[in-house]
Formats: structure tokens, C-alpha cells, sequence
């Protein structure tokens, strides 16, 4: 029999997500990122629970857009990181895959490939890590319209923002004036802004697409908000089984490093889950988890195979029963708080010993 520590993945949730950023994005239409397999999901059902709603994905390399067009799926495939090798120029033409083309050598190999995919620039407007400078732009542009093969391949402008998450900076705005200013010379080529996070600021402009991924798993993109209070909902629950029970004295520790010790008698479990299944070992005392409905905490260190909790509040709970790590009784968002990361870490970081289930 294996373990039963499992993700169970619901696609009905995946998709009410990207209904979600549907509505959000207004005029602009959403392709929904499922690089990183899908944020941990798997990426190949990812695409699939969403192939009937989403016109377009986006990846960030071309072994994930593979991925796309194994599971049958013709939808194009933006990849965000553009192309890596210069053969992969003409196998993104013929799989319909749209690199976003960041630097110099990669238009260098667009210009001395045998076919030509339709690609995107991406513009630098203060993130800082890719791209070509907002105000550097117009050299380029003007020699890729100048030949009709590239005039005809190129869509678009990419920007990416740095702060979008945080509600009170005022990046975003000025990340988005730059991008205006530095594409307004080429109104008929297309542009795309958003991540998640910029679907929830208030009249944020999204222009033609938006980019939705963190959203898309019900986790929240937006600093001090949860995903539940976006009206999102959980794509995955980690879920482990009670292994042990017992009761522990005043005085007795439990764990490595006897970090937490017992200040009364406290009913304890031990649950079948670690950071070899991805459980991050930084959550530590009074990071909560649930049975039987009931919300429980953590105490003491979380080891590779499994870690400990407070039965206090599920006194009834034994061995056999199934602790949810994190779902929709507990938030992922609320656990990453915890181990001081963000969700982000923790669906992506879910190692490939834990089975994931679809519903
Ligand atoms: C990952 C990524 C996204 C999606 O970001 P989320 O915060 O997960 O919504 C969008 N655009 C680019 C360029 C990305 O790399």
C-alpha cells in the first residue's frame, strides 16, 4: 500500500480561478501561466483542466511548452524566458510557441533561423531583470518592421512588474507610464502587462493580455490578503495521515533539538509528512493544520518524513485520520506566512514523492 500523503488537485477550482481573471482583466483576455509544472499542479493536467477556457498559456521555457503540445493542446504557447538555444527559434515556429525575445543574441538567431515564429519584445521598465531598455527601443523595433518576415512575426511588447502585489506602492503606475510611453509609436502591435497581482489593482491597465499564474491555484497574489478573501479557491490540498498518538507529560519534548517542550499534558500525533515532500522545514510551533475539521498547530521541528502536532483541539483525532498541511480549511498563503516565504515556494516546492490526485 503506498503512504497515503497526497496533493489533490480539483480542476473545478482551476477553472473558477481563471474565470476569475477573466472577469478582472476586463477587454484584455487572460493566457493562463503554468510554468514550474503548473505551480506544482502538473502542468500537463493544468492545461488540460483549462484547454476549453483558455485561448493561450504561457511558460517559461520551451521544455514546458512541449508539454502543452504532448497533451494534443493547439493553443499558442507564450514562452516568457524566450528561447535559450538558437535551434530552438525554429521549433517554437513550427509548435506555435511565442518566445519573448529579451536580448540582442536572441534576435540574432530570429534573424538567421529558417523560420520565424511569432515573437514578442520584452521591454525593461524598472523590474530590472530582462529586457530592452523602455527608452532604447525604437532602433530595434524599426529594423525588425523594416523586414517583412519579422514585420509580420513580431505581436507585441512584454513588460513584467516588480511591486504589483503591494497595494500601497505606486511602481506599478509608474512601471505601466513607462511601457506607454516606450510602445505608443507602434499602436498596432499588441501588449501585456499583468501578472496576478495586477488584476486586483484598482484601475490597473491590462491592454490586450493579461498573465495570470498564483491566482490560477487559488493562492493569493496581493501582500496581506488571502486567496478565500479574493474569492479564490484552492487547487491543491497536502494531505498526510496520523501516524502516531500518544500523550506527552509536563517537561517531555518532541522532535529534533527538543525545541518545544510540553507545559502540561498535551495530547500530540505525528503526521506522514516532511520537507521531502516539500512541507517547509522554516514552518515551525503554531503553524496551524486541520483534522477531522478541526484547526491543530504544529510543534517543534519538521523532519524530513514527518512532523508533529498539538492534538489539543482534536483530542478524538488518532492514528489513520487525514490532516490537511494546507486547502482549503488552511490556507497555503497562511502556511507560507508562516515559514516566512510565500505560496508561491510551497506548491512549486512539493517534491515528486507526493502523488498528486485529480478529482
Ligand atoms: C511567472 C510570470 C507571470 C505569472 O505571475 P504570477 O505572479 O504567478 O501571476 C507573469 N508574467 C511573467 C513574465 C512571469 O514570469
Amino acid at each position: 500500500m503506498p503512504r497515503s500523503t497526497v496533493a489533490r488537485i480539483d480542476p473545478e477550482a482551476l477553472r473558477h480561478n481563471y474565470r476569475l481573471a477573466c472577469e478582472l482583466a476586463g477587454t484584455a483576455r487572460a493566457m493562463a501561466v503554468i510554468k514550474a509544472d503548473g505551480y506544482g499542479h502538473g502542468i500537463r493536467q493544468v492545461a488540460r483542466a483549462l484547454a476549453s477556457e483558455a485561448p493561450r498559456y504561457g511558460v517559461a521555457c520551451l521544455e514546458e511548452a512541449m508539454a502543452v503540445r504532448e497533451e494534443g493542446l493547439a493553443q499558442p504557447v507564450m514562452m516568457l524566458q524566450g528561447p535559450h538555444e538558437p535551434e530552438d527559434v525554429a521549433l517554437c515556429a513550427h509548435q506555435g510557441f511565442q518566445p519573448v525575445m529579451h536580448s540582442d543574441y536572441q534576435l540574432a538567431w530570429l534573424r538567421e533561423a529558417e523560420s520565424t515564429p511569432d515573437f514578442w519584445l520584452k521591454v525593461n521598465t524598472g523590474m530590472n531583470r530582462l529586457g530592452f531598455p523602455a527608452d532604447d527601443l525604437a532602433g530595434r523595433v524599426e529594423q525588425l518592421l523594416s523586414s517583412p518576415v519579422t514585420k509580420s512575426a513580431l505581436k507585441g511588447f512584454v513588460t513584467h512588474f516588480a511591486c504589483a502585489d503591494d497595494r500601497e506602492s505606486s511602481f506599478t503606475r509608474e512601471q505601466t507610464r513607462r511601457f506607454q510611453a516606450a510602445v505608443s509609436p507602434w499602436p498596432e502591435l499588441e501588449k501585456s502587462v499583468g501578472n496576478s497581482a495586477a488584476h486586483f489593482l484598482p484601475g490597473q491597465e491590462l491592454f490586450d493580455w493579461s498573465r495570470p499564474g498564483i491566482m490560477l491555484y487559488g493562492a493569493s497574489p496581493v501582500i496581506g490578503v488571502t486567496g478565500p478573501e479574493l474569492g479564490l479557491r484552492a487547487a491543491m490540498t497536502l494531505e498526510a495521515p496520523l501516524i502516531a498518538r500518544r500523550v506527552l507529560k509536563a517537561g517531555d519534548s518532541v522532535g529534533y533539538g527538543s525545541t518545544w517542550v510540553a507545559e502540561k499534558e498535551t495530547p500530540m500525533g505525528i503526521v506522514a509528512v516532511g520537507y521531502g515532500d516539500g512541507y517547509p522545514r522554516h514552518a515551525g510551533t503554531g503553524t496551524p493544520a486541520a483534522v477531522n475539521g478541526k484547526r491543530i498547530r504544529l510543534i517543534g521541528r519538521v523532519s524530513m518524513d514527518m512532523l508533529a502536532v498539538d492534538l489539543s483541539e482534536a483530542p478524538e483525532a488518532q492514528a489513520g485520520d487525514r490532516v490537511e498541511l494546507w486547502g482549503s480549511q488552511v490556507g497555503v498563503d497562511e502556511v507560507a506566512r508562516h515559514a516566512d516565504t510565500i505560496a508561491y515556494e510551497l506548491l512549486t516546492g512539493v517534491t515528486a514523492r507526493v502523488p498528486r490526485l485529480y478529482l
